[in-house]
C-alpha cells in the first residue's frame, strides 16, 4: 500500500468508481446548495491534520433532508471532531430543537465553535466532553430521556457501534432514526477476509464487517445501506 498521504487520500474521495462522477455530484449538486458556515467549517477543516474525518458533504446533504422529513428536535450525535455534521443538524433543527453532542476531545470542537456561534446555532447544542459509551449510560439513567430522541448521528470509535445501537434503541422513540457513518469502510467490507484488506483499513474492518451484520439481522429496525460518503446505514426504530 502506498504512503500515508496517498491513504488519506483514498479516504477523502466517496466510494463511486469513477473520481469524475464523485466530483460530478459534489460540484453539480452539493457545493452549490451547501451553507455558508458548513462551507466555512469544511475550509478551515480542511487545514488539520485528520481532515479526513470529517462528514463527506454529500451524505451532509441527505442528513439535511432526513432531518427534515423526520421534523427532528432532539438529537444526538455521537463523535463531533470539529463538527461538520453537528452543525448541520444545528442549522436544520428548529430554533427550540436541542443536540447532545458527544466526543472525547474538546479541542477538536473548539476549532469549529466560532463557526457555529457566528451562525447563531450554539444555544442548541450541549456539548459532553466524554467517552460516548459512558454518556449514553448517563442519558439512560433519566428515565425520561428514554424514547425521546428523533436522531442520532453515530461516527466514534467503530468497534464500539453495536454497544452504541443497543443504547439508542433504547433513547430513540419508535419511528426515530439512527443513522451510521463509515458503514462500507473504504468498500472494503466487500473483501472476504482480513488478509486481503489494505492496512490503512485493517484497524477497523472486522468491527464494521460484523456490525453490517448483526443490523442486518435486528428485527428492531428498518433498514437502509446506502453508499453515500464512505456508506452510510439508516436504521429506523420500528418497536
Ligand atoms: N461527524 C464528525 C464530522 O462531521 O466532522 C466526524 C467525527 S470523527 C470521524 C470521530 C470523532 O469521534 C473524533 O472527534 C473522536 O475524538 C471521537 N471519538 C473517538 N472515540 C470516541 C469515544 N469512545 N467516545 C466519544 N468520542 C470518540
Ligand atoms: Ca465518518
Amino acid at each position: 500500500m502506498g504512503n500515508s498521504t496517498e491513504n488519506e487520500e483514498k479516504i477523502k474521495g466517496g466510494l463511486l468508481q469513477s473520481d469524475a462522477l464523485y466530483n460530478y455530484i459534489l460540484e453539480t449538486s452539493v457545493y452549490p446548495r451547501e451553507l455558508e458556515p458548513l462551507k466555512e467549517l469544511r475550509d478551515i477543516t480542511a487545514h488539520h491534520s485528520k481532515a479526513w474525518m470529517g462528514t463527506a458533504p454529500d451524505a451532509g446533504q441527505f442528513i439535511t433532508m432526513m432531518l427534515k422529513l423526520l421534523n427532528a428536535k432532539n438529537t444526538i450525535e455521537v463523535g463531533v471532531y470539529t463538527g461538520y455534521s453537528l452543525l448541520l443538524t444545528a442549522l436544520t433543527i428548529p430554533e427550540d430543537g436541542k443536540i447532545t453532542a458527544i466526543d472525547l476531545n474538546r479541542e477538536y470542537y473548539d476549532i469549529g465553535l466560532p463557526i457555529i456561534k457566528k451562525a447563531g446555532v450554539e444555544h442548541k447544542i450541549d456539548f459532553i466532553e466524554s467517552k460516548a459509551l459512558s454518556a449514553l449510560d448517563h442519558l439512560l439513567k433519566d428515565k425520561e430521556k428514554e424514547g425521546s430522541f428523533d436522531y442520532a448521528f453515530v461516527d466514534a470509535d467503530k468497534g464500539n457501534y453495536w454497544n452504541y445501537h443497543e443504547r439508542l434503541m433504547k433513547l430513540l422513540k419508535v419511528g426515530g432514526v439512527v443513522i451510521y457513518d463509515n458503514t462500507l469502510w473504504g468498500g472494503t467490507v466487500a473483501m472476504s477476509c482480513e488478509e486481503e484488506v489494505p492496512d490503512i483499513y485493517k484497524s477497523n474492518w472486522k468491527p464494521i464487517f460484523e456490525l453490517n451484520k448483526l443490523l442486518a439481522e435486528d428485527p428492531r429496525v428498518q433498514l437502509s445501506h446506502v453508499p453515500l460518503g464512505d456508506g452510510i446505514t439508516i436504521c429506523r426504530r420500528i418497536y
